[in-house]
């Protein structure tokens, strides 16, 4: 695979994993192949699914309004998912099925090579920080693989929660000073603990 358009050709025929066989359409990502900033989510819903787009349901909305907040626009990011095909029920995705799919995600960072990847949930935030809770290390970036790494929750988390819409909203007012940091400059390795009081689920 030499480009995102091969990527996407793999990925609508790929089936190296059970998921393959409940999709309607695979969901591979969309943006430009120089987007500074990648948002990488957990995997497709309903909507997406129909669609064969990412983000592109109620969440998908909330993040559009989120990325207009921060002066960006939807068409210069790249939007994409740990794993490219529904799992049934929007159920989380499993660890085999994580596995599966990670060339793919790791072939369009590798194409595109964002300054900044903002991992949207846990899933996606484990892909680059394993073994960590997503309450504590929200809203720090740090560098990993040598590109700045921004945790945040998944903003479907926010959809039925007034507090954790609080906090995306003000964790994504960071990303454009990010996106300008670049790759060179890097946050402590041992973020301080934020508002963990306020919430003690992980999303
Ligand atoms: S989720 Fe990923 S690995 Fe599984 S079938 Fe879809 S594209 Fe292939």
């Amino acid at each position: 695979m030499s480009s995102l358009e091969e990527v996407a050709q793999q990925v609508s025929v790929c089936t190296d994993c059970p998921l393959s066989k409940g999709r309607t359409k695979a969901v591979p990502g969309e943006g430009p192949a120089d987007a500074e900033i990648m948002f990488i989510g957990e995997g497709p819903g309903f909507h997406e699914d129909q669609q064969g787009r990412p983000f592109v349901g109620p969440a998908g909305q909330f993040l559009d309004q989120l990325i207009m907040s921060a002066g960006l626009k939807r068409e210069e990011v790249f939007i994409a998912n740990v794993v490219k095909c529904r799992p049934p029920n929007n159920r989380d995705p499993l660890p085999g099925e994580i596995a599966a799919c990670r060339k793919h995600l790791d072939k369009q960072i590798e194409l595109i090579n964002p300054k900044v990847v903002v991992t949207l949930g846990r899933y996606s935030m484990a892909r680059f920080l394993p073994n960590q809770t997503i309450g504590k290390i929200r809203g720090r970036a740090r560098s990993v693989e040598g590109r700045l790494i921004y945790p945040m929750y998944h903003p479907a988390a926010a959809l039925h929660n007034q507090n954790l819409r609080k906090v995306i909203e003000e964790d994504f007012k960071a990303i454009p000073g990010l996106v300008k940091q670049g790759a060179k400059e890097t946050q402590p390795e041992e973020p301080s603990v934020q508002q963990l009081s306020m919430f003690s689920q992980d999303q």
